[in-house]
């Protein structure tokens, strides 16, 4: 008898499954449907030996002490600031759009201040901020919301921004100063060995059981398991019974060159023209030597593995029906990008999960009458920084 199933093997059912065996000496089982661990951040070796993602590249970023130092538990580090150009009228300049982006645009060689300046001259200020066509117009105005953001927007979602939250092309800040780099957090880098490696790292406890190329629905009634966390997709395990909840997914498209680098930098973004919305050269990100090397181009479309849930107000209100009936369910958890319907970032979803599992912990030690220990409190999921001790929570 296991004490808790965990369905997926991705970042929110792999922490979930060590904190439980290592820190609550809980027997589990982790299952998934695929024929591998690391959910979608499952990376490996190509024929020609070149460590490649194989569902989009992964560069890992958080401002969070407690998420760095967790899983830093299980890998070395390679420090690594991803930087991404944006083929903009036959040229490829700095994404987000920042000072040295506006020069080479214009021709120009505006400082700091002019830049601001200039940004303020274009932007068209908006009352509210709502969607994502706001967020955009309102900083930068509509030149550069149709060089960078809405040909892309509309590729990668299928929709106008004005059609998308908020949150999504608030992702990608504004600047004014030189800073090349896609994001600022205070930790970023890459596990030395790979996803997988750290993966396997994290499962490897003897209390915890893997179990791959299995559905959910194959043993939810042929294996005893006391309580469930399940990290697919939350309209799935109700079967659609409110409607599904849609989803944006990808093709990818490996290449492999003969030649030592393909392109400029670890992304090039085309918002315009392509099928693609970026590519993506893993060397930058991994730092491996190789004579060869292979990049990946992402084609955004409608069917296909749930990769993308879609924030948007009427998706956002079928996913709080599934949550109200998650919420009648004992036993069953839900985490997660797919389990919670939420645009997350892997930090996040460290964070989420870490959080969970101390709710777990809280609640099994109230059912059992154990003096009770105040739960310390979650997380803040949101990309800023977290004010968390490591030893607080986490730590062994
Ligand atoms: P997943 O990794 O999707 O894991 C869920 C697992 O559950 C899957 O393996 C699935 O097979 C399994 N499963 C589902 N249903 C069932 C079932 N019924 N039975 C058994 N198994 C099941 N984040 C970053 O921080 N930085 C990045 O650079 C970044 N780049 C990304 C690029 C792309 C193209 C995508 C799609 C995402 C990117 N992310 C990035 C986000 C990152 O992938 C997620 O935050 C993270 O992987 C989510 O982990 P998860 O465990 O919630 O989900
Ligand atoms: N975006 C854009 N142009 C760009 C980069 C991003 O319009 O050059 C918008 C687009 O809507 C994208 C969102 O900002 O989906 C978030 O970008 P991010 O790079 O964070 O996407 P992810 O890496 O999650 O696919």
């Amino acid at each position: 008898m296991f004490d808790f199933v965990i369905a997926g093997a991705g970042f929110a059912g792999s922490v979930l499954a060590e904190r439980l065996a290592s820190q609550a000496n809980k027997k589990v089982l982790v299952i998934d449907k695929r024929n591998h661990i690391a959910g979608n951040t499952y990376d490996f070796y190509n024929n020609d030996g070149i460590l490649v993602h194989k569902y989009g590249p992964h560069i890992f970023h958080t401002n969070s002490r407690e998420v760095f130092d967790y899983l830093s538990k299980f890998t070395e580090w390679r420090p690594y600031e991803h930087q991404v150009l944006a083929s903009v009228d036959g040229q490829l300049v700095p994404i987000p759009i920042n000072q040295n982006t506006i020069n080479k645009l214009y021709g120009l060689n505006l400082n700091c201040e002019q830049v601001n300046d200039f940004l303020k001259s274009k932007a068209e200020k908006r009352d509210q901020i709502k969607t994502s066509e706001d967020v955009v117009i309102n900083t930068v105005g509509k030149e550069l919301y149709e060089k960078f953001f809405r040909g892309y927007t509309k590729k990668q979602w299928g929709l106008e921004p004005s059609e998308l939250d908020a949150s999504v092309t608030a992702r990608v800040p504004t600047r004014t100063n030189r800073d090349n780099r896609y994001f600022t957090d205070t930790y970023q880098c890459m596990p030395l060995h790979g996803y997988t490696k750290l993966f396997e790292n994290m499962l490897s406890h003897p209390n915890i059981k893997v179990m791959l190329n299995t559905d959910y629905e194959e043993i939810q009634n042929i294996i005893p398991h006391t309580s469930l966390i399940y990290t697919g997709p939350i309209d799935s395990y109700f079967n659609y019974c409110y409607g599904k909840l849609p989803y944006r997914s990808l093709d990818f498209k490996f290449e492999t060159h003969d030649k030592e680098f393909f392109q400029p930098t670890g992304t090039v973004n085309y918002p315009n023209t392509q099928a693609y919305t970026r590519i993506t050269e893993f060397k930058y990100l991994t730092g491996q030597q190789h004579l060869k090397t292979s990049v990946v181009y992402e084609y955004p479309k409608a069917d296909g593995d749930p990769y993308y849930p879609i924030p948007r107000p009427e998706n956002n209100k079928m996913y709080k029906q599934y949550q109200l009936l998650a919420a009648t369910l004992t036993n069953v958890y839900f985490t997660g990008r797919l389990g919670t319907y939420k645009y997350y970032n892997m930090d996040q979803v460290v964070a989420q999960s870490l959080t969970l599992y101390k709710k777990i912990v809280h609640d099994d030690a109230s059912k059992e009458g154990i003096a009770f220990k105040p739960f310390a409190g979650g997380i803040d999921t949101k990309i800023t920084k977290f004010n968390f001790d490591a030893d607080d929570a986490g730590a062994e």
